[in-house]
């Protein structure tokens, strides 16, 4: 039952009337805009939300008077204007106020095949949207037969029991109640809550005078704009469709004609001369007024140009970092504005392939997204079937219950890897990261047989070795077959905005990097140095892991004395190498943190090949290895654990870096390195190793005759290191905290197994997110503050970072920068998004600090 009382509050959109994007909706503010930059847009009224709200709830609005604005015979169309054009809303629905006498009137004057289209096109919209008639009852072939008219009116006075409304103000009136009725459904308000939108969110509607688009002389519509929503290089695209309304000339007839001059055929340019080129002057107008890329919609009605409608262009993130960087090269808009424009998460898609967004999709099965990036390979299940594949230049994927170092050189072959186990630090994760590697791990829901060489998938699917995946690292789905995919986007204009970047922030970012490979990358995104070398990563590579596990087995102290010294020129090579590429800049080599379970191998091929290699029985090899095996390795010989009760290793580390030292120092600029000692929980610990270190820097200094300096650091990620920082920082000159071990023990909660479990932890509300992947402010955090407090208290000139995967996102650069850290350290690929957050972060404080 619709309540009686009939209001009218509604304002026509003037350059002065009181419109707001927060009353009225983005459409309705941006058509004031265009009006105050003179452009040609038909009378206009606006209904703000509550007016709309109030209709939907079965109040009447004064359509009587509205319709009389336009006029004696009006015509109009209704467009949604919600608060942020993605929230979505009702279609406009346009020739409101066509009927019988309107009909007649119009086949006069400009023909009677325009008219019967455009009292047609309103039947179909009214019957479809407002009565909510059968869409298909009301096809039809030509819109502009006069039998398809009668038939539509016959078939709706059939349908409804009452003829066609004829009165404009009723249809208006029924038009505005169906789009706030439809606004207010559940089906749309959870398809915009979806889109970011609140519960309460509202609708504004635009009544707009119509520009016909149909009739003689030339009429028709179309749409421009100028720039390419993939790139954002300027280009005039768009389409023009003679004989046509709205957005016609997009839906692909070939009828559409080009907007500029084209070989292919005609053009809007020759067509209509006078209304292209005010078309172009319009473009640049909204561009330097508007301070944005704009796409119009046009009509031109009986040769004259209407502006019906402008939107942001659509654009994919590469585009906005163009069109940003552009605009505030023209002086359009301030560099800080550019800066401000882009989403810093946004960049990592243009670090690496992606799926292409238009693309169908087929999802097998889905996981953790542990890498970003897309690529697409045949499936094979073990790391030598991967080499295998490479080596004949075929693209892999390599599929892993959970890797291993064994792995490593599969891993480097594969194009792509997924694992059934693990979370966002785990093995794979975080090797996947520093290649660059896309990758999906956790994917617990495919079930793997080594045996069969296969997996299946949650819907049954099964995915044998040779089968064709995509695997998209950006969003966690393994694709079936060859998805069609888009390239990176590392161009002038990223360079350009993240230059801008570096100029402003206030928090330096280095890099995680462990091989000279990973520098390279580290020093193409302008990290300001490496913060994390893991230095056992460089034995996961090639002939080297048997040495490390010689070192690892030695029984006695000589046999140890021989694998290390083999591994000396090793690590000096390496080292010499990361000093060069970063030229300078600090280089933080942390030293042997490797859960020895890690090194060894786990299976019955391993071992033997492993005995092989030692030349030692099985049996020998076996009784190692259980000798070695811990319950819980993690928690065991780890970090500097390994470092006091075997201080041979990191006596050959140190000597390795300060003779790597002297050598880079002699080519390029003086290198300061900086030693950090994993795992530390005591005082004690950090003093043995550091007399040790010293010892080797004074023989090495007697050795050479070489003088050289160096900083010996901390990582603190034990709860216990942060709450002794006092102590500890006493005895070095940085502390850099390892969130990853951090949050596993601050939690309890396994790095390599909590993915089993996490997505219904996070759904269930325990942890608003997974801790491993964005930094617990709470809990976490707290210990990084009384970390960091007491460490400064004890050592003002205590230099303080985090270096955990966490390092990269833009929440923990948020709590760094407010806790008075120096750096933060996170994966190559993750530098850019660093780089660009930390700048946002600097300038929103300058901001506030503005008056
Ligand atoms: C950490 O624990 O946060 C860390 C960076 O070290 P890793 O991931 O090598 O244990
Ligand atoms: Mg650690």
């Amino acid at each position: 039952m619709q309540k009686q009382d009939v209001f009218a509050d509604y304002r026509e959109i003037t350059e002065t009337a009181e419109i707001s994007v927060k009353m009225h909706g983005g459409r309705a503010k941006c058509l004031q805009r265009l009006i105050r930059l003179g452009l040609p847009v038909p009378k206009t009224l606006a209904l703000s939300f509550p007016t709309v709200h109030a209709i939907a709830e079965g109040h009447l609005a004064d359509t009587e008077r509205m319709m009389a604005a336009f006029g004696e015979v009006p015509l109009v169309s209704v467009r949604p204007s919600s608060e942020d054009p993605d929230w979505g809303g009702p279609g406009a629905i346009l020739n409101i106020g066509m009927n019988d006498a309107r009909h007649a009137f119009l086949a006069e004057t400009i023909g009677e095949r325009a008219a019967n289209a455009l009292y047609l096109r309103f039947i179909q919209a009214y019957a479809i949207h407002v009565a909510r008639l059968d869409p298909d009852m009301f096809e039809a072939e030509d819109l502009t037969d006069a039998a398809a008219l009668r038939r539509a009116l016959s078939d709706y006075e059939d349908e409804t029991d009452e003829t066609f409304p004829q009165d404009p103000a009723r249809q208006l009136s029924e038009v505005l109640r169906s789009m706030a009725r439809a606004w207010e459904g559940t089906t749309a308000r959870l398809l915009r809550q979806a889109r970011g939108a609140p519960a309460d969110a509202g609708l504004g509607l635009v009544v707009q005078e119509m520009a016909l688009g149909l009739g003689q002389p030339e009429s028709g519509s179309g749409v421009i704009q100028f720039v390419d929503g993939k790139t954002g290089e300027k280009l005039i695209k768009g389409r023009y469709l003679s004989q046509s309304q709205s957005r016609d000339a997009l839906a692909g007839q070939k009828e559409a004609i080009f907007l500029t001059r084209d070989p292919r055929g005609p053009s809007l340019e020759e067509l209509c001369p006078e209304q292209f080129a005010a078309l172009l002057e319009y473009g640049a107008r909204c561009r330097t007024r508007l301070r944005e890329e704009m796409q119009i919609e046009f009509t031109i009605d009986s040769g004259a140009l209407s502006i019906i409608d402008a939107v942001r262009i659509p654009r994919n993130s590469r585009a906005e970092v163009r069109i940003a960087v552009d605009l505030a090269k023209d002086g359009i808009i301030s560099r800080e504005e550019a800066l401000m424009r882009v989403e810093p998460r946004s960049l990592s898609e243009l670090l690496h392939r992606q799926v292409d967004p238009d693309a169908p999709r087929d999802t097998l099965v889905e996981g953790i997204a542990a890498s970003p990036g897309a690529a697409r390979g045949v499936v094979v299940f073990s790391s030598a079937a991967a080499q295998a594949r490479a080596a004949q230049g075929e693209a892999c994927v390599l599929v892993r219950r959970e890797t291993t170092p064994d792995d490593i050189r599969g891993m480097h072959a594969a194009s792509a890897v997924l694992t059934e186990r693990g979370g966002v630090t785990s093995h794979a994760a975080v090797i996947a990261r520093g290649l660059g590697v896309p990758c999906i791990v956790g994917a617990s829901g495919m079930t793997l047989s080594r045996k069969a060489n296969q997996f299946t998938c949650p819907d049954g699917r099964i995915v044998r070795e040779g089968d064709m995946v995509t695997v998209d690292g950006s969003s966690g789905a393994v694709l079936a077959g060859e998805t069609p995919l888009v390239e990176a986007g590392l161009d002038d204009a990223f360079q350009t905005l993240l230059g801008w970047a570096d100029e402003v922030r206030d928090i330096k970012v280095r890099a995680n990097a462990d091989t000279p490979a990973d520098a390279r990358t580290a020093e193409r995104f302008k990290a300001d140095g490496i913060g994390l070398c893991r230095t056992e990563h460089m034995f996961f590579e090639g002939d080297r892991l048997t040495v490390m596990r010689e070192m690892i087995f030695a029984d006695h102290t000589q046999d140890r004395q021989a694998a290390l010294d083999q591994l000396l020129p090793m690590q000096r090579a390496d080292f010499i190498a990361l000093f060069e590429i970063m030229q300078g800049r600090p280089v933080c080599i942390r030293l042997f943190d490797p859960p020895l379970h890690e090194f060894l191998p786990n299976d019955r091929e391993g071992l033997r090949e492993l005995a092989e290699a030692l030349d030692l029985p099985l049996s020998d090899v076996n009784r190692r290895v259980e000798a070695l095996s811990e319950f819980n390795p993690m928690l065991g010989m780890r970090g500097v654990r390994l470092g006091v009760t075997i201080p041979e290793i990191y006596e050959m580390q140190a000597r390795a870096i300060f003779e790597a030292t002297i050598e880079a120092s002699r080519k390029g600029d003086p290198v300061v390195p900086e030693i950090m000692i994993p795992l530390v929980s005591a005082k004690r610990e950090v003093e043995l190793v550091k007399t040790r270190i010293d010892a080797v820097a004074a023989a090495v200094r007697t050795e050479t005759g070489v003088d050289f300096t160096y900083r010996l650091g901390v990582m603190v990620e034990t709860p216990r290191a942060a709450l002794r920082a006092g102590d500890i920082a006493a005895h070095c000159s940085f502390l850099s905290f390892g969130t990853n071990d951090l949050t596993q023990m601050t939690y309890g909660l396994s790095r390599d197994d909590a993915g089993r479990f996490m997505s219904q932890y996070v759904q269930q509300e325990v942890f608003p997110e997974d801790p491993f992947h964005i930094l617990d402010a709470e809990g976490v955090g707290e210990l990084l503050t009384i970390g960091s407090e007491r460490g400064r208290a004890a050592n003002p000139q205590v230099t303080l970072s985090i270096c955990g995967e966490h390092g990269g996102n833009p929440e923990s650069i948020a709590f760094c920068r407010t806790a008075g850290f120096h750096y933060v350290s996170c994966s190559p690929f993750r530098v850019p998004v660093a780089r660009l957050s930390a700048a946002q972060y600097a300038l929103r404080d300058a901001a506030a600090e503005t008056p």
